[in-house]
């Protein structure tokens, strides 16, 4: 089989047969495919797009790539369920929900991603704790899930290793937009770690890969009727990606507001409430919970008690970490060189949060070529909300840079991404709407 065939079959807005789909998902989990034949696919598949049996195909193909996991040898005694978002900025919530789900009796295996394209990455962000293996192996793995109730690791190289290349060539490659592409890759992962459940965070807005509503609730559904081809059982809550989630960008900066939320010293709003709907909705679809209001309750007493954050400090020593690194986490993350802030005037009624994702990138927290290594200091802290009345007291943000240079430049960048205007904006939810395979 030629692959330029497969190529300009999709160039033309054909249809792949099954075959061609395996072909290039061979060709990608061994490496034979090279780099400029896969981007050129990708690039067709995000123009010409796939139907539902392509993607479906390319999800199956992708997540029997390598090894599947299988959890019932592990006499577990609760559901293995995990959550997903399709990225953002700002994005942390999987460091506090993984936490808090094992404290309400949920198993959860995360094998998350590297930053892709303006978003970041959990892997990267969990690599900001020293001694942290995010690659461990499976045995490994499986036994951290069983004894603490979740491990937030990264793709392993047996795990989905057509997504993992096909994901790195992506990043780069301005190829992440794309409804079937984010589905299979999502859910190869997914499928391959063996779940019971699971839960998507579909994110929507200017930072989000999916900017309107209309094409967030279109992934949505493309997730939710994949997933039931392979028997996943997955309800999707789409949420605001308008502004940056948190108060914090960057991979040091976000474990550290992380730390502070498992601590309950400081919960953002927004987040807060992106983290327990999302949680709750992991008690619901399990069955864990009836009632969203109780499973929220119960989800909000794991942080309060204290519960989540012992989690988390067992979760991160069994994989290498430092012991009591929720107690002790600032003497052990990276710190930038130059930390200084900046101001603008006027309400911040608008961000163009891509172009945040991209300063941070330009800052080196993220790739611009596949494979790069990252400086995980860097990034923003104190991130203004939408809303906020900004002076010369309050700044828009307070940067973290390697440089004088980087953080003059990424001043620019910061002020040329928000508008600030005279009068308070409207300021929008953050979840927007639920979605199960019932709806
Ligand atoms: N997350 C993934 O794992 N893959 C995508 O394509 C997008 C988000």
């Amino acid at each position: 089989m030629l692959f330029t065939d497969i190529i300009r079959t999709k160039r033309d807005g054909g249809e792949l047969s099954d075959e061609q789909i395996q072909f290039f998902v061979d060709g990608l989990a061994d490496e034979s495919l090279p780099i400029e034949q896969v981007a050129s696919l990708a690039m067709a598949i995000c123009l010409n797009s796939m139907t539902f049996d392509e993607a479906a195909t390319l999800t199956m193909g992708m997540a029997a790539s390598g090894t599947v996991l299988d959890w019932s040898d592990m006499g577990l005694d609760g559901p293995v369920v995990d959550k997903h978002s399709t990225g953002g900025v700002g994005d942390k919530v999987s460091f506090l929900l993984a936490p808090i789900a094992a404290a309400c009796g949920c198993y959860v295996p995360m094998i998350s991603g590297r930053g892709l394209g303006h978003t970041g990455g959990t892997t990267d962000k969990a690599e900001a704790i020293p001694g942290y293996n995010t690659a461990p192996d499976f045995d490994t793995f499986k036994h951290v899930v069983k004894s603490v109730g979740c491990a937030v690791i990264g793709q392993t190289a047996d795990l989905a290793p057509a997504d993992r290349r096909l994901y790195a060539i992506r990043d780069v490659t301005a190829t992440v937009e794309s409804v079937p592409l984010i589905t299979a890759s999502i859910l190869s992962k997914k499928i391959a770690a063996g779940l019971d459940a699971l839960i998507m965070d579909v994110k929507v807005g200017s930072g989000a890969f999916m900017a309107s509503h209309e094409r967030a609730v279109q992934l949505s559904q493309s997730i939710i009727t994949t997933a039931a081809k392979a028997n996943l059982k997955t309800n999707v809550v789409i949420t605001d990606m308008n502004e940056v989630l948190g108060t914090t960008v960057g991979n040091a900066l976000e474990i550290e507001e992380s730390i502070a939320y498992l601590r309950n010293d400081y919960r953002d709003s927004r987040l807060d409430e992106v983290v327990l709907a999302l949680c709750a909705e992991m008690l619901i679809v399990t069955g864990l919970e009836d009632d969203v209001d109780h499973a929220l309750e119960r989800c909000d007493k794991a942080v309060t008690s204290g519960q989540a954050a012992e989690r988390f400090d067992e979760m991160c020593v069994a994989l290498g970490g430092p012991p009591g690194f929720v107690t002790n986490s600032s003497k052990h993350l990276a710190k930038a060189a130059v930390v200084k802030p900046v101001h603008a005037t006027g309400f911040l009624a608008e961000v163009n949060v891509r172009a945040v994702g991209n300063a941070i990138i330009e800052l080196g927290g993220g790739r611009h070529q596949v494979g790069e290594a990252l400086d995980l200091s860097v990034g923003f802290s104190d991130f203004a909300r939408l809303g906020t009345l900004l002076d010369g007291e309050t700044p828009l943000a307070i940067i973290h840079a390697a440089s004088d240079e980087d953080a003059d430049n990424a001043a620019r960048l910061l002020l040329d991404a928000c508008t600030m205007q005279k009068e308070a904006p409207t300021v929008g939810p953050v979840i927007h709407e639920k979605l199960t395979g019932d709806s």
